[in-house]
């Protein structure tokens, strides 16, 4: 079959290339995918922003249906349509693997990253990372449902967001229009920060229920403009977007004794005027990929419609047109591009 690769650390070259299907081991099973979400970690990982072991297929946003069990796998059929999990193996014994942060473990391996992942017709996950896919999710729709559960992380888990909270979310990408969202329907009033060459992507938060959707690069317009849109200061700031101006712009927007949540990831240090953290009583908090909890909870948010993935879906791109979806994804297009394999 053939599979998008990075073949090694130091250059950012993928390759799609022939490898061997996988056959699933015990307790393992294979899994046809149907859609693969593009992250903005899949280019950190080819620009060696973001840990990887290569050679290695990448991908960690999978929807597709079981094509193989291993032995010992019970509770699954072949055909069924399902989501994975992304981490490949975890130690099991560390702190915080028995605490329900396997997250956080220092052996994890993720598919498409330390594992082959997604980018290919098949891929193997172990059994016990499988959900069943909610009726009435297309494929597409619940590739999306990973980076789903990164928001539900970052904002329902390690954060609260309150009914009423103002709240400002800066970076329109698939990542804060999730964020938008997850945000409206917990009850809170949002408002999204983008750039001069977002506007399609902020026209885009406004109908998934943003109040409002601003880019101005004067900063007291800005903060004018924003305390007239949600009737004074934000409660709650999130970063999406992954660039340093947004984090300096939210440090100055947010309120005293507000909270500021990383979700974005910036790929190298970048310099923010901390002291403002001490200076307006600020919480931060930042969250680093899913835990099972946030899956469960994102896979009810999409089944239920609470949260639509659909509006999220922009393009779609057969595996042999993998590099017009990278330079879609870098072209920031409207909505989450995905690969078809
Ligand atoms: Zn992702
Ligand atoms: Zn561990």
């Amino acid at each position: 079959m053939q599979a998008l690769r990075k073949l090694a650390l130091g250059e950012s070259r993928l390759v799609l290339e022939e490898v061997p299907r996988p056959a699933p081991r015990p307790g393992h099973v294979v899994v046809e995918v149907a859609a693969a979400g593009i992250c903005g970690t899949d280019v950190h990982i080819r620009h060696d922003e973001y840990r990887s072991e290569p050679p290695v297929t990448l991908g960690h946003e999978v929807a597709g249906t079981v094509a193989a069990l291993g032995e010992g796998v019970e509770g699954w059929a072949p055909g069924q349509r399902v989501l994975t999990e992304t981490y490949f193996s975890v130690c099991g014994r560390c702190e915080h693997c028995r605490t329900g942060r396997p997250n956080l473990c220092a052996q994890r391996r993720s598919i498409g990253s330390f594992e082959d992942g997604g980018f290919a017709r098949f891929v193997e996950v172990p059994a016990t990372n499988l959900h069943a896919l909610p009726d009435g999710l297309a494929f597409p729709e619940a590739a999306l449902i990973e980076p789903l559960a990164c928001v539900v992380r970052g904002l329902l888990e390690l954060n609260r967001l309150n009914a009423g909270d103002r709240v400002v979310i800066t970076g329109p990408g698939p990542i804060g229009l999730l964020a938008v969202q997850v945000a409206r329907a917990a009850g809170t009033r949002v408002v999204v920060l983008g750039t001069a060459q977002d506007a399609e992507r902020l026209e885009l938060a406004l109908r998934l229920g943003a109040e409002g959707a601003l880019s101005s690069d004067d900063p007291q317009e800005l903060t004018a403009a924003v305390e007239r849109q949600l009737g004074g200061p934000p409660d709650v700031v999130i970063e999406c977007s992954g660039a340093a101006p947004a984090a300096a712009t939210l440090l100055r927007l947010v309120k005293k004794a507000g909270r500021f949540v990383q979700m974005g990831l910036y790929g190298r240090p970048i310099t923010l005027d901390l002291d403002q953290v001490c200076y307006k009583e600020l919480q931060l908090s930042g969250s680093f990929a899913t835990t099972p909890s946030s899956w469960f909870r994102a896979i009810d948010l999409a089944g239920s419609g609470a949260v639509s993935l659909k509006a999220i879906v922009g393009a779609t791109y057969p595996l042999a047109e993998w590099e017009a979806a990278f330079g879609a994804v870098e072209a920031r297009v409207p909505g989450k591009v995905l690969l078809i394999p």
